[in-house]
């Protein structure tokens, strides 16, 4: 991670900071990574802002897990309400649960009818592909060269970004992630064909292609719509699933759609979802078509002690209220239009952007190399600006604020970003 503390940073830091970093790193050992050489200590959030123990007041342009802003009142009182009157699981009969799913199912094209609840995504994409193996009877694996889709085991061996330590399972085979230029669809299909051509002659029957469908670890790929539909044709040829991953670009980010896929035209057989589902609370699912999850539901009985809760439930309901009530998508589009262009803008004065990418307020700023990166999410964050950096290179600047971020926050942004780039 470029962009992280490391022990040469000591000096940027206050002597409370410096009591957390070393309480921290003396409790929670060596895996956890901060952001930032100057890391950020934040104590309370509100809307896109996220303040200091003194008050210090950071813009953000990075967390979509707030998708409705830090502790929105509507999402918090519908927590508190229903954590103050029950809290149970899914093994007793419960009117919240049922609401939920069948609120959230019809944000999803007919085929796809029926919902299971977990906690995080990576328990999401881990019961995707449980449920894919079960239906195709393969074991087979596609994912892209720089995937994340994040912890369990099984999981880990799907998320090539974890780095080269991290083993990709012996099942598994990575295609390049999406192009840019020419005939995408054509080139991502062909990289699956290859990936389906290698299982076949190693005996692997194939169970399902997976893919995040804003490809935010590869480093932001959204254009041209539509693209993924020649790959996720050759997949289902070939007697495969196909799981759109919309941890990342779900819930309205992407501004013309609910989800990733509805941008492809596709209706995938599986859809794992999380972070800003529960705006905070960890709710994740996992929705597909009956006859897909059919088999599965035959060979194992599923409960999640967590997932599904009521109080879990209310917060699912609560944000689509939200999302909803205040158009968030509108405003997604909206801004994030603005967004692209403000940086196209800069993108023309400032060699050191190389692209812009994404859609709605999931965009990816490429920059020259990963130095530069590294520089401008630091520089900002003195700034108070919180954005981070992403892609194999790691020099792709990942802006992907709540989804309530107004034209003013926007101009905030981009006059201090303009005043970065003006400095290197
Ligand atoms: N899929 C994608 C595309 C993700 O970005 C992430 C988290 N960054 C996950 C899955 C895993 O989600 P979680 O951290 O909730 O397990």
């Amino acid at each position: 991670m470029i962009n992280a503390y490391t022990a040469d940073d000591e000096n940027r830091l206050s002597d409370v900071e410096r009591d957390l970093v070393e309480r921290r790193i003396r409790v929670l050992g060596p895996s956890y990574r901060l952001f930032y050489e100057h890391p950020v200590h934040v104590v309370r959030g509100e809307g896109v802002w996220l303040y200091g123990p003194n008050g210090e007041c950071y813009l953000d342009v990075y967390n979509n897990v707030a998708v409705a802003g830090h502790c929105h009142p509507h999402i918090v009182a519908a927590i508190a309400r229903q954590a103050a009157i029950l809290n149970t699981h899914t093994r007793y009969l419960t009117e919240g649960v049922i609401d939920y799913a069948e609120r959230l199912i019809t944000k999803f094209p007919p085929p796809i009818s029926q919902l299971m609840f977990a906690c995080t995504g990576s328990e999401a994409n881990d019961l995707a592909v449980r449920v894919a193996r079960a239906h195709t009877g393969g074991s087979g694996l596609i994912v892209t060269e720089t995937a994340y889709h994040g912890v369990t085991q099984a999981i880990a061996e799907l998320s090539p970004s974890l780095g080269r330590h991290v083993e990709i399972g012996a099942h598994v085979r990575t295609v390049p992630a999406p192009r840019t230029s020419g005939d995408v669809g054509r080139a991502f299909a062909d990289g699956v064909s290859a990936a389906l051509e290698d299982m076949r002659r190693a005996s692997v029957k194939p169970a399902a292609l997976l893919v995040d469908t804003v490809f935010a670890s590869d480093g932001v790929f959204a254009h041209p719509p539509g693209f993924l539909g020649e790959a996720v044709e050759r997949v289902r040829a070939a007697g495969a699933v196909f799981i759109a991953d919309e941890v990342q670009a779900g819930f309205a980010r992407l501004g013309d759609a609910f989800f990733g896929f509805e941008r492809h035209g596709l209706t995938p057989d599986l859809v794992t979802m999380g972070k800003p589902m529960g705006a905070g609370h960890p709710l994740s699912a996992l929705a597909g078509k009956p006859e897909v999850l059919e088999k599965f539901g035959h060979m194992s009985r599923y409960f999640n002690t967590f997932g599904g809760n009521p109080v879990s439930c209310a917060a699912g309901m609560a944000v689509l209220d939200v999302i909803e009530g205040e158009d968030l998508m509108g405003n997604a589009r909206r801004v994030g239009v603005l967004l692209k262009n403000a940086l196209l803008e800069l993108a023309a004065r400032y060699g050191a952007i190389a692209d812009v990418r994404g859609v709605g307020l999931f965009i990816g700023a490429e920059m020259e190399n990963e130095r530069i990166a590294a520089r401008i999410v630091n520089g900002l964050r003195e700034r108070r600006i919180l954005i981070s950096a992403t892609g194999p290179g790691a020099n792709i600047l990942k802006i992907r604020p709540p989804l309530v971020f107004s034209e003013a926050n926007l101009d905030q942004f981009i006059s201090a970003l303009g005043a970065e780039l003006a400095v290197l």
